[in-house]
C-alpha cells in the first residue's frame, strides 16, 4: 500500500444541491431544482450531457408508452418535454413497433444541445471533464464535503445536499452506503452499440427480424463470425440515411459479465465490444440485403452499462410489484416498458398487457443518509423490476421528482430519511413542476 499524504484543496462552490452524472436522471433532477431557484452544479466525467443515451448510443427513448394492441403516449412530465424538445429540434424518429409497445429513435447531437439548453435556461452550472471523486460525511450521513477531480486538479464542493445520478451509486458506495451488485452479484451483459451507414434504407426496413436473427445464428455457427448475440435490435437513425445497431453482447470467455464498475473488465469490455461491432458490420455487408455498400460509422463513446450497482433504499422496486402492475402513492415515475433482461446466455423479454406499475419515490431514498439521494438506474430495485424501470423516460421522471425534493430538503427542513412520495408530489405540484402523468 502507498499512503497519499495529505494535501489541502480548493472549495470552489457551495452550492444547494450538487448532482453528480449527467445522464437522463441527472439532467432532469438538475433542471427540476433549478427551477424551484436552487443553485445548482452538475458535475459530468464527459464533455457532455447524456450518459447511456449518448456515450452509449443506447439511441431510443424507451418507456414513454403503453404496451398492448394500441400503445399510446402516457409518460409525459420531464420525459415529455425533453422528447418534445428533441422532435421540435429534428433529433427524433418516427415511433418504432418493440413487441406489444414503441421506442422512438433519437439523435445523440441534438440530446446534448436539448440537455445543455434545458440546464442552462434553468440556470443550472454544469461543470464538464469533471469527475467524482470522494464524499465526506458526518455520524448523521450527512454529506458536506464532495472531492472532484476537474481539469485543474483536485477540487473540493460543500453543498447542502447531494444527488447521485452516476448509474453505479459512486456516492453511496463512497459513503460506506448499502449497495447490492445485480443478482448474486451477476448483473445484465454490456453491448457495444454501432451505427451503419450508406445502407438502402427501403431494403432494411423490408426486413424480417424473425428470418435476420434465425441468419445472425447460423452465420455465428459457421465460425467466421463471432456474433454471440442473436435476438439483435436494428432501426433507422432520425437521419433516415443510418441504421442503429443494438447487436452485441460482451461476456469474459469464461462466461461471466465485465463489471461496469471496474476498469479491467470495462477494458475488455471496449475491446470486446469494438471487435464484436465489426463482426456484426461485416455479417450485415456480406449477408443482408440492403447493407452491401453500408460501412460502420461509429461505435458509442463508450460501451453500454446496462446495470452495476444498486442502492438499499427505504423501498425497493420489488419484482411482484412490477409484475402486479403496483401502485405507490406520489409515485416518481410509472412504466409499461417490458422487462428486458439481457443476460448472459439469452434475452429474455416479458411484454405487459395494458398495465403499468409505479415507481415508489422512497426506491430514491439511500436509508441511512441525511441529504443524498439517489435518481436512474442505481435505484433500489430487484433484477427484473430493474430490467424494466431502467430506461430513459422513468430515468427522466425519477430525477425530475428527486430534484424537486432537493427543494423541500432544503426548504423545508425534511431530513431525507423523513421524505415521502405523497409530499414530493404536493411539492412539485405547488411549485408548477409536472410528474410524469401530467401533460
Ligand atoms: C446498451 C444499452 C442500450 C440501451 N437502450 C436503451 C434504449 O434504446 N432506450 C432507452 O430508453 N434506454 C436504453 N438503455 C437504458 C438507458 O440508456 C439507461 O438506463 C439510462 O440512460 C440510465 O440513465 P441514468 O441517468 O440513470 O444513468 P447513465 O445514463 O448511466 O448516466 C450516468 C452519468 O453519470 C456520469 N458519471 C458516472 N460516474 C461519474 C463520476 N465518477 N463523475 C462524474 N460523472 C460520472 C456518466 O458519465 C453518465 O453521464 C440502454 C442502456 C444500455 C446500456
Amino acid at each position: 500500500m502507498f499512503k497519499v499524504p495529505s494535501f489541502d484543496v480548493p472549495i470552489i462552490a457551495t452550492p444547494d444541491v450538487c448532482v453528480i452524472g449527467g445522464g437522463a436522471a441527472g439532467v432532469s433532477a438538475a433542471v427540476a431544482a433549478a427551477r424551484l431557484g436552487m443553485d445548482v452544479l452538475l458535475v459530468e466525467k464527459y464533455g457532455f450531457c447524456g450518459g447511456a443515451a449518448v456515450a452509449g448510443l443506447s439511441g431510443t427513448i424507451c418507456g414513454l408508452h403503453s404496451s398492448g394492441e394500441r400503445p399510446e403516449q402516457i409518460v409525459f412530465g420531464f420525459a415529455g418535454e425533453f422528447h418534445d424538445a428533441l422532435k421540435a429540434a429534428g433529433g427524433l424518429g418516427e415511433p418504432v413497433r418493440f413487441g406489444r409497445t414503441l421506442f422512438v429513435p433519437q439523435d445523440s447531437f441534438v440530446w446534448k444541445e436539448t440537455a445543455d439548453r434545458l440546464l442552462s435556461s434553468a440556470g443550472a452550472k454544469t461543470l464538464y471533464h469533471t469527475s467524482f471523486l470522494d464524499v465526506f460525511s458526518d455520524e448523521s450521513g450527512t454529506a458536506h464535503t464532495v472531492l472532484l477531480h476537474c481539469l485543474e486538479g483536485v477540487v473540493a464542493v460543500q453543498p447542502r445536499c447531494v444527488v447521485d445520478a452516476s448509474g453505479d451509486a459512486n456516492v453511496i458506495h463512497r459513503m460506506r452506503g448499502d449497495t447490492s451488485l445485480g443478482k448474486d452479484g451477476v448483473v445484465q451483459t454490456p453491448t457495444m452499440i454501432f451505427r451503419m451507414g450508406n445502407v438502402k434504407m427501403d431494403q432494411v426496413l423490408r426486413l424480417d427480424l424473425g428470418e435476420l436473427h434465425a441468419k445472425v445464428e447460423a452465420a455465428h455457427n459457421t465460425g467466421r463470425y463471432n456474433l454471440p448475440r442473436h435476438h439483435v435490435y436494428m432501426h433507422p437513425m432520425p437521419n433516415g440515411r443510418e441504421v442503429l445497431c443494438n447487436m452485441t453482447r460482451i461476456t469474459r470467455p469464461d462466461g461471466s459479465v465485465p463489471l461496469g464498475i471496474r476498469s479491467d473488465d470495462m477494458s475488455f469490455a471496449e475491446v470486446e465490444g469494438r471487435a464484436q461491432a465489426r463482426s456484426y458490420a461485416t455479417f450485415l455487408k456480406e449477408n443482408i440485403a440492403g447493407f452491401e455498400s453500408a460501412y460502420l460509422v461509429e461505435t458509442g463513446t463508450q460501451v453500454g452499462i446496462r446495470q452495476s450497482r444498486s442502492i438499499v433504499g427505504k423501498a425497493k422496486l420489488t419484482n411482484d410489484h412490477v409484475l402486479a402492475a403496483g401502485k405507490a402513492p406520489g409515485a416518481a415515475s410509472f412504466s409499461a416498458w417490458p422487462i428486458e433482461d439481457h443476460g448472459s446466455g439469452a434475452l429474455k423479454i416479458i411484454f405487459f398487457e395494458n398495465q403499468t406499475y409505479d415507481i415508489p419515490f422512497e426506491a430514491l431514498i439511500p436509508i441511512k443518509s441525511a441529504n443524498v439521494l439517489v435518481a436512474g438506474r442505481c435505484m433500489s430495485a430487484d433484477h427484473e423490476a430493474l430490467a424494466s424501470a431502467r430506461v430513459t423516460a422513468q430515468c427522466f421522471g425519477m430525477g425530475y421528482a428527486v430534484g424537486a425534493a432537493c427543494g423541500l430538503m432544503l426548504n423545508e427542513r425534511v431530513h431525507a430519511q423523513n421524505l415521502n412520495g405523497v409530499d414530493v408530489a404536493d411539492w412539485m405540484r405547488h411549485h408548477g413542476l409536472k410528474m410524469a402523468h401530467e401533460r
